[in-house]
This record gives structure tokens, C-alpha cells and sequence, in this order.
């Protein structure tokens, strides 16, 4: 059979590979500048290791003085949900991982190297599928299977195809008369490669972060243009990331059971490969201790709009993450405590972990370090912010309090050594409670009648004139009720005495603010005022 007019056939008319390709000429950039993209289908949502891989795209292509773009996958239409690539830009510029190049739904384009949307690319695969059929590296296949694709998840669910013998497809026999045939009879098809693998043969290749990897070569007939004219994800990532000029694909470690089929492909189509990245997935360990991957059904947050609405500082989040992709990141931290993330020099990602693993406790460690070095007013203004998109109830008291809010964040703050116990905005209410009224719980007390006793006697004592004075008054209301002001004295003779000075704070700082731990005693009273504390001291000693 003849291909070129098996190809007419199937194909008429429409643009060439050669009109297509002059519209995508060579990126003019410096040698060594790398082009990454973050390609994410539109589901709704933006997952915490799709902004790791973009983060990753991203310092590749800032560090090379290359183009970081946004293209996003919507070929499987079934999935979309609308709204989702504007969810996917939000999540991106919120944390200012701005692409070069993208495009806005129905909206501006930036970049000469689109449409960026794949859905809006159909006349380019078209092209590319013909020509492969006029070369006879594919063909029609009219199967009903070819309807619903290959389903995707199950694909990625798929263990490490190595081994896996696959079939050839029975339509890559057709005659070009029953081809004609079901196409007069207006049958739909999809276009399959005509694999050349055989099985056996084994190829390798080398991914960035994990070396040379060998692996049986695809013999699949794979489809790559599915039968409603859309590509399968294979077919548009060899086309796409050619024409727009990817040097680096990182994509998730899910595709590499698919990269043998991506090697046939681009033979196929006579294009470069790029190099790639297989990024590892994110797990979580479930409360028996097991491994597992971080699940968008389960884990609230694999959902990046968690993160904003529990009011996390962006800066943790990425700090968080880079961490999680280069251990290294901790040290230098520490060496630079006040340096910009994007200072850090990753190093080719060598101490990527093979299994990252998520872990809520040290990202909140890492905003503590992070909210402890902004000022009272900064914090005054990420929580006002984080209110007015989270929490809009709280938004007119936080105006109008402006002042007493920001003295409380000033509390221990703008120190040496500045407290750290705020790790998100969320909790500034729970967390000062007592500074809004009444604390909603109390610790216990060890002995209810001391408790009593030192509340009641400190009435008189209270003085809130200076930091000095207060203690003095304090210590010198501990020693009349048998308390030790001195804590070596104490140490000696413990018996001598009701207890230390320190148990006699204690008692003061439970009436207060219902924790044994809190900020700055003195500043928290003094913040209150005389009148308050007065108040909380006399409902203790009813
Ligand atoms: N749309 C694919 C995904 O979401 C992109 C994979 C890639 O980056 O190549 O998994």
C-alpha cells in the first residue's frame, strides 16, 4: 500500500511538519541555558509534588539564565474541571515562580511558543500523525477499545514495565481497501505506532538524578492519536516538548515505565531527546508507621490550597520542599541564616531522596525559624492578609485592634533570640488566646490551695511599672509566703522552704494565660493591664 496516500486518506489536506516546524524556530538562547516546563493536567487541583517538580523546573531554568513555561495538558477532556489551569497560575505566582511563558484561559498569551493549552494544539498532532503514517511508522486502528484511550490512571498504575512483552495490534494488517472501507462507513479510528521493538532488545538511558538506567525497548503499538483526534500524552510530549524548544523534562517518576515508548517516538518522529528528570514521588507514613504516597483523597495536605488556608508563610513551604529535594539545604541554612532561598546552590540534585518523605512536624519547624525573623508589623500583615482570605470574620477585629494585635505579636520578638512557637497564621487566635478574653482551657495545677493562696496574696502585690519592680514585688510576695527568691539557696535545702520563686510565676502564669509555658510574663500582664489582671486574679479567689 502506498503511506503517502494511506495518509491523504486518513488525513486530507491540513498543515505540513515543515509549515509547523518554521513556526517554532531554535530558542536563541547562551549555551547552556535550560528551557523546563511544568505540565499539568487541569484536575482541579495542584498537588504538592506537582509544585515540587515545578519547583525544580523552575531553578533549572533561572540558573542557567534559560525559560521556565507552563503548558497544560488538557487532552484528556473527560478530567478537566474548569477553572483548574487558573488554580494551577495561582499557586504559581502566589509563590512567585512566575513562568516565562504560559497562557491565560480565553485570555493573554505570553510567549511565542504556543498555544500552551494542548487542547488548542489538535491541528499540530494531525500533522505529526500523518506524517508518520505517510512514512509508515503508523497506522489507522478502528477498534471500539481505542474509544475511551487507555485509561491513564491505569497506565501510571502500572509496575516497572520492564519484561512486559507486548502485542503488535491486529489493525496494523488492514489492506488499504478496508481501510477505505471503514472510512467510507464514516468508522472512527485512532493512529497506533508501528513498533519495531521486538521484546528483547533492551536501551538505556540516563536520567539527571538516577544515573544510567536500562530497560526493555517499547514493542507496543502504542496509540498516539486517540480516535477523537486528541493525542495520547506520549505523542504530545515528544511533539510539544520539541517544538517548544524543553531541554529538561522533569516529570514524575510515574512515566518512567513509559519512557521506553517516549525513546521509540521521538526515533520515530527523527527528534532530539531532552534530558530528563524522573522526580520521585512524595509519601507519608499512615499512623501504623507504613509508607505511603501522599493522597489527594486522604492527605489534606497534598492539596496546595492547604497551605493558605492554614496560613503558612510561602517561604516555609518552598524552604520545606527544597529540603526534601536536596538535604544539603539544612546546612546552608544555617550557615546563611538570613539569605534568600534562591541563593541556594542546588547541585545537580544529588541528594535527592529516593523517597521524600512528608512530614508536617518539620515544616512546621521551618516556619517557626521563618516567622521568628519578621517583625511584629510584618506578622501584623501576613495575618491580616491570611484573614482576609481565609478567615473573614476576624478581619474587622484585626483592623480595628491594629495596635494591641501588633504588640502581642511583638512579644518576645525583634530579639537575640526570638521566641518561636507561631507557625501559622490559623493559630494566632488559639495560640494567644488569653490575650482575647479567656483562655479556652487551663493546665492543671499541682496544688489547688497554693494556687489559691499566691493569687490572692499577689493582689497586693501586683505592680506593673517596670520589668524590675513587678519581679521584685513578686519575689518579694514569694519569700512572705515561704517561697525561696533564691534558687541556689533553694537547692540547698529544699525542705526549708513551700517551694522557689519559679512555682510561685507559675501559679501567676496559669491564671493568666492557662499554660505553664507562655511569651514574657510581664509583657503579657502589662499588655492586658492592671484593671484585667486584677480581674482574672480575684476570679481565682472567689
Ligand atoms: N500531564 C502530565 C502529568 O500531569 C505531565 C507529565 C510531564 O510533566 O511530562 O503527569
Amino acid at each position: 500500500m502506498n503511506n503517502k496516500d494511506l495518509a491523504e486518506l486518513l488525513f486530507p489536506g491540513g498543515m505540513t511538519t515543515e509549515e509547523i516546524e518554521k513556526k517554532y524556530p531554535k530558542r536563541g538562547l547562551k549555551s547552556g541555558a535550560e528551557v523546563t516546563r511544568f505540565a499539568p493536567s487541569p484536575t482541579g487541583f495542584m498537588h504538592l509534588g506537582g509544585f515540587y517538580q515545578a519547583l525544580i523546573d523552575y531553578n533549572i531554568a533561572k540558573r542557567s539564565g534559560g525559560v521556565f513555561y507552563l503548558r497544560i495538558e488538557d487532552t484528556d477532556q473527560k478530567r478537566e474541571i474548569s477553572g483548574a489551569s487558573e488554580v494551577i497560575m495561582d499557586v504559581l505566582t502566589g509563590y512567585d515562580f512566575m513562568p516565562d511563558e504560559y497562557q491565560l484561559k480565553g485570555g493573554v498569551t505570553i510567549g511565542n511558543y504556543g498555544p500552551y493549552y494542548q487542547s488548542e494544539r489538535k491541528e499540530i498532532y494531525r500533522a505529526y500523525a500523518k506524517k508518520l503514517v505517510s512514512e509508515g511508522k503508523a497506522f489507522p486502528c478502528f477498534c471500539k477499545k481505542t474509544e475511551g484511550l487507555e485509561d491513564v490512571k491505569k497506565m501510571r498504575e502500572k509496575k516497572f514495565a520492564v519484561g512486559l512483552l507486548e502485542e503488535k495490534d491486529p489493525c496494523r494488517n488492514l489492506t488499504f481497501e478496508q481501510i477505505q472501507e471503514n472510512i467510507k462507513a464514516g468508522k472512527k479510528f485512532a493512529i497506533r505506532l508501528k513498533s519495531n521493538g521486538d521484546g528483547k532488545e533492551k536501551i538505556k538511558f540516563t536520567d539527571c538524578i538516577r544515573g544510567e538506567i536500562e530497560i526493555l525497548a517499547n514493542s507496543k503499538d502504542a496509540i498516539l492519536l486517540k480516535n477523537d483526534g486528541l493525542p495520547t500524552y506520549h505523542f504530545a510530549h515528544a511533539i510539544d516538548d520539541t517544538l517548544m524548544g524543553t531541554t529538561t523534562v522533569v516529570r514524575g517518576e510515574e512515566w518512567l515505565p513509559s519512557y521506553p515508548l517516549h525513546h521509540e517516538i521521538f526515533d520515530a518522529l527523527g527528534f532530539k531527546r531532552p534530558k530528563y528528570i524522573h522526580s520521585p514521588v512524595i509519601y507519608k507514613l499512615n499512623e501504623k508507621g507504613n509508607k505511603r504516597k501522599l493522597s489527594k483523597r486522604k492527605d489534606p495536605e497534598a492539596d496546595m490550597r492547604f497551605y493558605d488556608q492554614e496560613g503558612y508563610p510561602k517561604q516555609a513551604v518552598v524552604e520545606y520542599l527544597i529540603n526534601l529535594i536536596n538535604s544539603n539545604f539544612e546546612i546552608w541554612r544555617k550557615n546563611n541564616p538570613n539569605a534568600d532561598y534562591r541563593e541556594f546552590p542546588f547541585d545537580g540534585f544529588k541528594n535527592t531522596a529516593n523517597t521524600p518523605l512528608f512530614d508536617l512536624v518539620k515544616l512546621n519547624d521551618i516556619a517557626k525559624d521563618v516567622i521568628s525573623k519578621l517583625t511584629a508589623e510584618q506578622c501584623y500583615e501576613y495575618l491580616l492578609y491570611w484573614a482576609k482570605e481565609n478567615c473573614q470574620e476576624k478581619v474587622e477585629f484585626l483592623t480595628k485592634n491594629r495596635e494591641y494585635v501588633t504588640k502581642i505579636l511583638n512579644i518576645d520578638r525583634e530579639k537575640p533570640k526570638p521566641r518561636k512557637d507561631l507557625y501559622k497564621w490559623s493559630m494566632f487566635f488559639d495560640l494567644f488566646d488569653y490575650m482575647f478574653g479567656e483562655p479556652k482551657t487551663y493546665e492543671e495545677v499541682d496544688s489547688k490551695d497554693d494556687f489559691e493562696m499566691v493569687l490572692r496574696a499577689y493582689q497586693h502585690y501586683l505592680d506593673l511599672s517596670t520589668k524590675d519592680v513587678w519581679f521584685a514585688k513578686v519575689k518579694e510576695m514569694a519569700a512572705q509566703l515561704g517561697y525561696a527568691t533564691d534558687n541556689s539557696e533553694y537547692k540547698k535545702n529544699p525542705n526549708a522552704f513551700k517551694g522557689n520563686v519559679a512555682k510561685v510565676c507559675e501559679y501567676i502564669r496559669i491564671a493568666i494565660t492557662g499554660r505553664k509555658n507562655s511569651p514574657d510574663l510581664f509583657e503579657i500582664m502589662t499588655l492586658l493591664g492592671e484593671e484585667k489582671v486584677k480581674e482574672i486574679l480575684k476570679k481565682f479567689t472567689k
